[in-house]
């Protein structure tokens, strides 16, 4: 631990006695009310006692530490970190959203609920599918859901031998985790070695008993599949339908539409792609998207439009469930609708070819010292495996490490699992050109330095609180809490 950069707890900062607010009197003794005993504290509460100041430079100084799209470059592949415009969270934040409740009627909350449909009618046309629902949390609630409707769809077809799902072995972990989720036996497919879908092994696979074939177009290694349409013909002919894991739908924006591709099921990732901040757990929203047929199974409830113009909430018959309390993250929904609204389809059409010429402008300028397993052009997002020399000794969590100290946050690293030294970079297009240059001259001093000062790459960061803790001691007994630090 660099003790010089380490931050007390606020419990460590306290003194008894020392106070920060002043509390009214009880005033509720004449009411004749009192606590149960049963809810009744038995001991004094352990609170640290420490004044006004204290406590706002405590929080602000913590904050600090902090990194985040606000701060910095966030090149982390696979989750598009792009910047996330202040004028969607004023939507969010006007009373008239900011106040309602879920079980309102609805007649009461008809803006919200056009709002909603708005935003499904939108998705629809983006993603080319018929219908879509905005209640899942998040991407990986979003594949669970597809894949239920999915199940309900070969159920209602009294077609019950279909109990596997066909992921590739390039998939995020979601997929078999989702489809593990909702049921299934997952069967792995193979890559080529260019990172695409071996569609022979596919084909090998392929029977009365898939379910479903989830793939991701951009894959997880930022190539676009190209045989998706015979993919998707191979598919349907063996009974099954198609999964689109949309969370790299960013690059693919104004360019192609997953339907048209002949996707049956999708999700969307409204954190990543329609600019919800995300990192750190939530709230994300995963909408999912259906062709025209499969619209009866999506989850319930479902905003409708009734014959008088306004609109309901409705729970189907034919619907697997539901898989939320009632209309999703509603706040990240109208952030995502916000967002759609503002840059219109003109500026929709702009984000893929841009967030696409950026992944390709640093993959160029690094690739001479960076080695690129997979031929160019990437789209959004690209895979090197560690750096061209491999005399070095120079690791790929060393690299990431050492970007700290220039405040970058580090790329993805270690994923996709096809190579040994994966770094995976995605810059999305919210970023300038001054900003790319200086991670690329970033990147190219530390490749210099791993030839000319290897030590000094392998000990930084040298500006963070923690530098190099025990991986294997942090993953097999983290200390979480400070009673686990006073053990
Ligand atoms: C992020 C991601 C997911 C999972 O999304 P969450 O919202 O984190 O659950 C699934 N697939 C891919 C390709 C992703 O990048």
């Amino acid at each position: 631990m660099n003790k010089e950069l380490y931050q007390p707890l606020i419990f460590e900062l306290s003194h008894d006695g020392r106070r920060g607010y002043s509390l009214p009197e009880y005033q509720y003794e004449d009411c004749g009310y009192e606590i149960p005993p049963q809810l009744r504290r038995s001991e004094k509460l352990s609170l640290p006692q420490v004044d006004e100041p204290t406590v706002v430079r405590h929080y602000t100084n913590s904050s600090n530490n902090n990194f985040g799209v606000d701060t910095g470059f966030y090149p982390l592949g696979s989750c598009t970190m792009k910047y996330n415009p202040k004028a969607n969270e004023a939507m969010v934040a006007r009373a008239g959203v900011a106040d309602l409740h879920p079980y309102q009627p609805a007649s009461t909350v008809q803006g919200a609920l056009r709002i909603y449909r708005t935003l499904e009618k939108a998705l629809s046309e983006i993603g080319g599918m018929a219908e879509f629902t905005l209640n899942p949390f998040a991407g990986a609630h979003g594949e669970y859901t597809g894949l239920m409707v999915i199940r309900q769809y070969h159920l209602s077809r009294a077609d019950e031998a279909r109990t596997r799902v066909i992921v590739p072995d390039s998939a995020h972990g979601t997929n078999p985790a989702s489809a593990h989720m909702a049921g299934f036996e997952i069967v792995e497919v193979k890559s080529l070695p260019d990172g695409t879908v071996d569609v022979e092994d596919l084909r090998s696979k392929l029977d009365e008993t898939v379910a479903a074939v989830m793939m991701t177009n951009p894959n997880t290694v930022g190539m676009f599949e190209k045989n998706i349409p015979e993919i998707a013909e191979a598919v349907h002919a063996a009974g099954a339908l198609l999964y689109y894991d949309g969370a790299n739908l960013n690059p693919m924006l104004g360019v192609a539409r997953p339907g048209d591709m002949g996707f049956d099921v999708m999700h969307i990732n409204l954190h990543k792609t329609f600019s919800t901040p995300h990192g750190g757990g939530g709230p994300g929203a995963g909408p999912v998207g259906v062709r025209a047929g499969l619209e009866k199974f999506l989850p319930n409830p479902r905003v409708v439009e009734n014959a008088d113009g306004s609109l309901g909430v409705e729970f189907g018959e034919d619907s697997f469930g539901q898989v939320s309390a009632w209309l999703g993250n509603f706040t990240v929904l109208i952030k995502a609708l916000s967002y759609i609204l503002t840059l219109g389809a003109e500026g929709i059409a702009k984000v893929g070819p841009l967030a696409t010429l950026n992944a390709n402008y640093i993959m160029n300028s690094l690739n001479d010292l960076y080695l690129q397993p997979i031929a160019g052009p990437c789209k959004h997002e690209f895979v090197f495996d560690g750096l061209k020399d491999k005399s070095t000794g120079v690791t790929t969590l060393e690299i990431a490490k050492s970007l700290l100290d220039y405040g970058f946050h580090a790329p993805t690293i270690y994923f996709p699992l096809l190579f040994h030294e994966s770094i995976m970079i995605e810059p999305t297009e919210t970023e300038t050109p001054e900003t790319l240059d200086a991670f690329i001259a970033t990147m190219r001093k530390i490749a210099e330095e791993a030839i000319s000062e290897p030590d000094k790459i392998k000990n930084a960061p040298y500006s963070t609180p923690i530098s190099h803790p025990d991986e294997d001691e942090a993953a097999l007994n983290p200390v979480i809490t400070y009673a686990d630090l006073c053990k």
